[in-house]
């Protein structure tokens, strides 16, 4: 039994569904990321989780044993936490650890990317810069289609070959706009910044639009606030080694309540050194300014000024770690002095 610590969501007593075997009636689909199983009641689908992993349109391809939970662990917490914010999502229950109960949608063919920071396909198309902010969000539509390697079109690509209905593209637009501000704050309070991710959307019998597929290191940007160390797929993609290790790390803040939660501070800290040991270039700089006809400066001392940014629970802690970090790394303490300021950022 699998249980989500943020949520609770207990697999057999939240249930109206009977257990696994019998409903995971026939294989539907089996994607590069999860295989989707038909059930024995026709509005509903089961998704499992695989460990593979796959880029540049399945040209790059791995197993790595475990992913499959994380990305339906995190899913699922996504999932339900834009539900319980009122947005439509075709997430019903998690199983267990790699199964999740969702409900069975007609997907509408088109890849919804919000973008709140340039990187990626975008800086590569465009020639832009990396870790440019976008305000507001850039929305793009991606034609849903593998051999074509999934193009940027148009709204009026998306209208002339009846890819959506103008309703749709707004609908799916509003929805996806609403989801990067929840998950973006969500993620804001746990330390990560949601940079980008791509949605999917499904239609029911009656023509209702849900939030579809998966939203987890696979299909998002996350970056950590503050080092920008890269928590995501492109870990993957750009060998950077450690890709279990992120999407682990996700899913260990994201279960964490929102009360353990770090804030962001900047140090700014000055570091010189000591009166009494010869700073040549203190020396030079007063001579210069004596021989400029300032005799009244006495001493002068060349020091490093150094920005960090950290993220911690209170200004206490904070301070506590800045003054270890000098201590311990970044001064010597023989013939250096430090002096910090501290804000909440
Ligand atoms: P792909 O390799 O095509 O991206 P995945 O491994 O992501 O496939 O498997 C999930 C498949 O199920 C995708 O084709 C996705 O569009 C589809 N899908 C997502 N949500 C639903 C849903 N609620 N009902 C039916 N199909 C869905
Ligand atoms: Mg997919």
């Amino acid at each position: 039994m699998t249980f989500l610590p943020f949520y609770g969501i207990n697999v057999s007593e939240n249930s109206t569904y009977e257990g696994d075997d019998m409903n995971k009636i026939k294989l539907i689909y089996e994607g590069k990321a999860k295989k989707v199983y038909e059930t024995d009641d026709p509005t509903l689908a089961i998704f499992e989780y695989k460990d593979s992993l796959t880029a540049f349109n399945a040209q790059k391809k791995d197993t790595m044993q475990g992913k499959g939970r994380f990305t339906n662990l995190i899913s699922a917490t996504f999932l339900k936490l834009l539900q319980d914010k009122g947005i439509p999502t075709h997430f019903v229950k998690l199983i267990d650890d790699n199964h999740q109960l969702v409900k069975r949608l007609k997907i509408i063919p088109l890849e919804v990317v919000v973008r709140n920071t340039s990187t990626g396909s975008l800086c590569k198309r465009l020639g832009v810069e990396e870790g440019l902010d976008l305000v507001p969000p850039l929305v793009e539509f991606y034609l849903k289609n593998d051999e074509l390697g999934d193009p940027l079109v148009t709204e009026d690509h998306i209208r002339a070959f009846c890819f959506a209905s103008k309703p749709q593209v707004e609908k799916m637009k509003e929805l996806s706009l609403k989801v990067n501000d929840i998950l973006s704050k969500y993620l804001y309070e746990r330390g990560i910044k949601l940079v980008d991710f791509k949605l999917e959307f499904g239609t029911d019998e009656e023509g209702n639009i849900y939030v579809a597929d998966e939203i987890s290191p696979d299909t998002c940007r996350f970056w950590d606030l503050s080092s920008k160390e890269r928590l995501d797929k492109d870990r993957f993609r750009k060998d950077l080694g450690n890709v279990l290790e992120a999407y682990e790390e996700i899913w260990r803040r994201i279960g964490q309540p929102k009360a353990a939660i770090q804030k962001h501070y900047e140090a700014r800290l000055f570091i010189y050194l000591k009166e009494g040991v010869l700073d040549t270039q203190g020396k030079t700089v007063l001579s210069s300014l004596h021989s400029l006809n300032y005799p009244e400066v006495q001493d002068v001392r060349v020091g490093k000024y150094l920005k960090i940014t950290l993220n911690s629970p209170s200004h206490q802690e904070a301070e506590f770690k800045v003054k270890k970090m000098c201590e311990d790394l970044l001064v010597n303490d023989l013939i250096e002095e430090y002096a910090f300021e501290l804000e909440e950022i």
